[in-house]
C-alpha cells in the first residue's frame, strides 16, 4: 500500500553495534536505503568511498552545508559528518525507508526538522561499558588512542538516550536484530502512515457482500 518512506535513525555510542544492525536490516529488506554520510574523516582500512561514506575535504563540506544540501550535520570526534538531503528525499517520495547511522546531534536535527513526522528513532545501548570497549578493540579498526577518545565520548552520547522513540540493549545480536525488525514492521503498519487506507476501506465497504 502507498506510503511515504520512513527515516529510521540509529544512534549509539561508537562500538555498540549500529552499523552491524543496519547491515543486517538491509540484508533482511534490500528495499531499504542507507543514507551514506559525507565526512571529513580519513577512510579506515576497508572503507569504500561512496559506500561507507563520501570522504570529502572541509571546503566541499562547507559548500554543501551553505547550499542547503545537508539534511543535518555535526562535528563528532573532531571531524565533520553530514547526511546529504537529495537521496533521502528521493527515497521518501518513492515510498522507500532510509536508515541513518548518525550521532545524537544528527538525530535531534532530523527529528525537529519538517521531516520529523516520518522519523522513527532507535537508540542502541551496550550491555556495559566494559563490553563497549571490548567491541571497539575487537573491531580492530582504531588505535588505542582513538578507542580511548571514543570511550570518553560514550557517556555524552548515552546521555541522550531518552530523546529516542525506542531503546535496544544490544546484548545478544540475534535478539536485537529481531527486535529491530519488530519495530520497523509495526511502524510501517501505523494507520497514519498508510496513505491509501481510506480508499481501500471505502472500496471494501462498497464491494460485494457489503
Ligand atoms: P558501531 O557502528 O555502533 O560503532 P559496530 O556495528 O561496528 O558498532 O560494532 C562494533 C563491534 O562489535 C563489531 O566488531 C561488531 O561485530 C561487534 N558487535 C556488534 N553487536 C554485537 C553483539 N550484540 N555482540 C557482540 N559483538 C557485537
Ligand atoms: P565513525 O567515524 O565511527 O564512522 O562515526 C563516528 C560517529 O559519527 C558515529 O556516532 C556516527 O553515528 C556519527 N555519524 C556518522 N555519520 C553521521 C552523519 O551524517 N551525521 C551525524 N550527525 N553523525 C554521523
Amino acid at each position: 500500500m502507498d506510503r511515504t518512506g520512513l527515516l529510521i535513525i540509529l544512534s549509539s555510542p561508537s562500538g555498540a553495534g549500529k552499523s552491524t544492525l543496519a547491515r543486517r536490516l538491509i540484508e533482511w529488506d534490500p528495499t531499504l536505503s542507507f543514507s551514506v554520510s559525507a565526512t571529513t574523516r580519513a577512510p579506515r582500512p576497508g572503507e569504500v568511498d561512496g559506500q561507507h561514506y563520501h570522504f570529502i575535504e572541509r571546503p566541499e563540506f562547507a559548500k554543501m552545508v551553505a547550499s542547503g544540501d545537508m539534511l543535518e550535520h555535526a562535528e563528532v570526534f573532531g571531524n565533520l559528518y553530514g547526511s546529504p538531503r537529495g537521496p533521502v528525499e528521493t527515497a521518501m517520495q518513492a515510498g522507500r525507508d532510509t536508515i541513518f547511522d548518525v550521532d545524537w546531534q544528527g538525530g535531534q536535527q532530523i527529528r525537529t526538522s519538517a521531516l520529523g513526522p516520518h522519523v522513527v528513532s532507535i537508540f542502541i545501548l551496550p550491555p556495559s561499558l566494559n563490553e563497549l570497549e571490548r567491541r571497539l578493540v575487537q573491531r580492530g579498526q582504531d588505535s588505542a588512542e582513538v578507542i580511548a577518545g571514543r570511550m570518553d565520548k560514550s557517556r555524552d552520547e548515552i546521555s541522550h538516550w531518552a530523546e529516542y522513540d525506542y531503546v535496544l540493549v544490544n546484548d545478544d545480536l540475534e535478539e536485537s536484530f529481531e527486535r529491530l525488525v519488530s519495530i520497523l514492521t509495526a511502524e510501517r503498519l501505523r494507520r497514519d502512515r498508510q496513505k491509501g487506507l481510506g480508499g481501500f476501506v471505502r472500496t471494501l465497504m462498497e464491494g460485494e457482500g457489503a
